[in-house]
């Protein structure tokens, strides 16, 4: 089995690092949810681990094995938002201290701190000093949502490498990659729906509830796209159930109608795709506001220019 289209490859800017061997040991890779910042980190945590040290990781050696069946010694994993309890500052306390132990199987020691928005000011002004000088053979992964919910202090201190959602031919074609076995125009319609962003695009096509949610937003553009209040209540109604999902739709719908592809398949002008998406967010700052959902949809249907 092909282990390798597990992971994703490294950027280009990250590539380059890796192979003239000028990794920083401090970095942050910054991205929307499913953009694919665990598995980008760990596949850098492969290049670093790699035997044959050639940029990206090899996917064959030993220690890439180690790394793709998730079972490396030296690569500890940390995920703030699933494990808040790790991102506390006793916790990281002991991870420093450990850090400075060097590796135990292989030639370097890395730390992934995945979601680190989540580290409270305390916890990130206990990572500094190590940030910015950490042990010989150590490097420190961040990732984060947004690198401004990071102290300017520790931004300083790290490089920060953002991922960008990808054109959707691109992401049709790493989904065919990684998920083989669909239609052309599955991968197609998941590298729209997903607006570019792989892991998301991932979901899509092998959980039918987000895919429903994706159809359902793009239904909503549309509707909203030509003024069709029916057509707006037929869409957001059903998702009235639950306020998450509520959330969700309107904010993949937000994404959808500032896409290009999608202006041009509704005919839409960049102002009117503008116009869209304000009402998008007024409904979704209502709803945080734990607004009545068939209030919102009703909102959702007025036209202001
Ligand atoms: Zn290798």
């Amino acid at each position: 089995m092909d282990q390798r289209k597990a992971l994703p490859h490294l950027p280009p800017v990250l590539r380059a690092m890796a192979e003239e061997g000028r990794l920083v040991h401090s970095l942050c890779l910054e991205g929307e949810p499913g953009s694919g910042r665990t598995d980008l980190a760990t596949a850098l945590a492969g290049a670093i681990l790699c035997q044959r040290q050639q940029g990206e990781m090899c996917g064959e050696c030993l220690h890439c094995r180690k790394v793709l069946a998730g079972v490396h010694s030296d690569i500890t994993l940390v995920n703030g938002r699933e494990d808040p309890d790790r991102f506390k500052v006793e916790a990281l306390r002991q991870l420093r201290a450990e850090a400075h132990r060097g590796p135990s199987e292989g030639r370097a020691k890395v730390y992934i701190l995945a979601e680190a928005q989540h580290l409270l000011p305390p916890a990130q002004n206990l990572l500094l000093k190590i940030l910015e000088e950490p042990p010989e053979a150590t490097f420190f992964i961040l990732t984060c949502d947004n690198k401004f919910r990071l102290l300017p202090t520790i931004l300083s201190r790290v490089v920060t490498v953002s991922l960008r959602p990808l054109p959707l031919e691109a992401c049709a074609q790493l989904l065919e990659e990684r998920l083989p076995g669909h239609a052309l125009a599955e991968y197609r319609e998941a590298a729209l729906l997903c607006c570019g962003n792989p892991g998301e695009g991932e979901q899509i096509l092998t959980q039918p509830q987000a895919a429903k949610k994706g159809r359902a937003a793009q239904s909503l553009v549309a509707a909203m796209a030509a003024g069709e209040p029916y057509g707006i209540l037929a869409v957001a109604t059903p998702w009235e159930k639950n306020r998450g999902d509520y959330a969700a739709l309107l904010e993949q719908a937000s994404r959808l109608v500032m896409l290009p592809e999608m202006q041009g398949q509704l005919g839409l002008s960049p102002a009117a795709a503008a116009s869209i998406r304000r009402r998008l967010a007024l409904a979704e700052e209502r709803n945080r506001q734990n607004g009545y959902l068939p209030l919102l949809t009703a909102l959702l249907s007025t036209k202001k220019r």
